[in-house]
């Protein structure tokens, strides 16, 4: 199945001729890494001391009970450290740089949150750091440029085309065809040309790794059906490592559905006439685009899902059936975002209230002998801007117009 970075019909590496050496020495890197036993020690000592890792799950006994049908478990990837399993990515991608002996690292961001985690790492390993942006979403995501900034990251705003996340990787890629020599590009999720998706995957494997021993001591059973958001596909392939050899559990990604796919507007590319087969950013899978290839614009209410591609290891299991796709509506996402700290006191990151609002439809239909477990990528408090936008809260938007009022007071 597997063949030069090819997952069934997708994947592969569409890449300038210029860059080939730089892929090639990549690869190599990452395949001596992998062989060696002590560097997933390593890496799991470094999450173990820099990242809470192991992380635990929680049985969330109160949802379980509100919906009366199986019994429901949370993988807590929001007590990583900067608050999303990224983190996993990101300082295993750093490990492998120190081996390789480069001292900078250039990243891609969106929403920021992929920027903020590579700046962490840079600034743990001592690396110079540079982040593109599109001039869009620096101007929106002020929080998350602030801190890059304070992590000693340049950020640069990307003044091409849409001005947002695909320019930005454009204009990483042509950052790293000039510095080859001494940067790395840290790719931010399961997408992009080969080695990227298997080596994010690889990283992103300790979730499964540790989910699978820790649900078979308790409650001491496989799941019987597993979720996770998916975005560009890292979380949900970092979890779904753990059980594909077992034949009994289901696993389920849930894309974002945004307004509603029939309103166009949403990022669900697996399983919508709005997706077809392309190549784009170096990778051949599902994209949202039109018949000329153009991109479409997505939207979804979590920053983290919307993007026009999917990894191409996940769109293989989902012509093979291995994975289970659906979808959950900007809605339903902050439905269940507010019973889950409701019920549970736990804040879901708007991307994993995806992976929750399906499973919401899903549990009442269960036994109670039965298992499921949810991949909770992040934490939402840090995302509070957007979640209380979202809710629509009143004393918030009091709140922002008193703080502009006060500012505006203090020149
Ligand atoms: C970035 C992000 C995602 C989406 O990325 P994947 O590669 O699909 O995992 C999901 N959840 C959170 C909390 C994120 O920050």
């Amino acid at each position: 199945m597997f063949e030069h970075g090819y997952y069934g019909q997708f994947g592969g590496a569409f890449i300038p001729e210029i860059l080939v050496s730089t892929f090639e020495e990549l690869e190599a890197a990452f395949n001596k890494a992998k062989e060696d036993p002590a560097f997933f020690n390593e890496y799991q000592t470094l999450m173990g001391s820099y990242s809470c890792r192991p992380t635990p799950i929680t049985f969330a006994e109160n949802l379980s009970n509100h919906f009366g049908g199986a019994r429901i478990y949370v993988k807590r990837e929001d007590l990583n450290h900067t608050g999303a399993h990224k983190a996993n990515n990101v300082m295993g991608q750093g490990l492998l740089v120190k081996r390789m002996g480069k001292k900078r690292v250039i990243a891609e961001t969106g929403a920021g949150q992929h920027g903020v985690a590579t700046a962490t790492m840079a600034a743990r390993f001592g690396f110079d750091c540079t982040i593109y942006m599109g001039e869009v979403d620096v101007a929106r995501q002020r929080p998350n440029v602030f801190w890059m900034e304070r992590l000693g990251a340049k950020v640069v705003p990307v003044t091409e085309g849409s001005r947002t996340l695909k320019d930005a990787i454009n204009e990483a890629f042509r950052d790293w065809v000039n510095n080859m020599d001494t940067t790395h590009y840290v790719l931010g999720t399961a997408c992009g040309p080969h080695p990227f998706p298997e080596m994010v995957q690889y990283f992103q494997s300790i979730i499964g790794k540790e989910a699978r021993r820790q649900i078979l001591e308790t409650p001491g059973k496989l799941p019987d059906r597993v979720f996770a958001c998916v975005g560009g596909g890292s979380n949900a392939l970092g979890l779904f490592s753990g059980f594909l050899n077992d034949p009994g559990v289901e696993l389920v990604g849930v894309e974002a559905a945004g307004r509603g796919i029939e309103t166009r507007q949403h990022a669900v590319r697996l399983g919508t006439k709005d997706a077809s087969i392309g190549i784009a950013q170096g990778y051949k899978t599902y994209f949202l685009q039109d018949r000329d290839g153009q991109m479409c614009d997505t939207h979804s209410v979590a920053a983290g899902l919307d993007y026009v591609g999917v990894s191409p290891i996940l769109a293989n299991y989902y012509e093979t059936g291995q994975v289970r796709f659906e979808s959950a509506t900007d809605k339903e996402v902050v439905e269940a975002l507010t019973l889950t700290v409701r019920k549970e006191g736990i804040i879901p990151a708007l991307e994993s209230s995806h992976a929750f609002a399906q499973a919401f439809k899903e549990a009442p239909q269960l036994s109670r002998d039965s298992v499921i477990l949810i991949n909770q990528s992040g934490r939402g408090d840090k995302d509070i801007f957007t979640i209380a936008d979202a809710m629509d809260d009143p004393s918030w938007r009091e709140f922002i117009i008193g703080k502009a009022e006060e500012y505006r007071a203090r020149k």
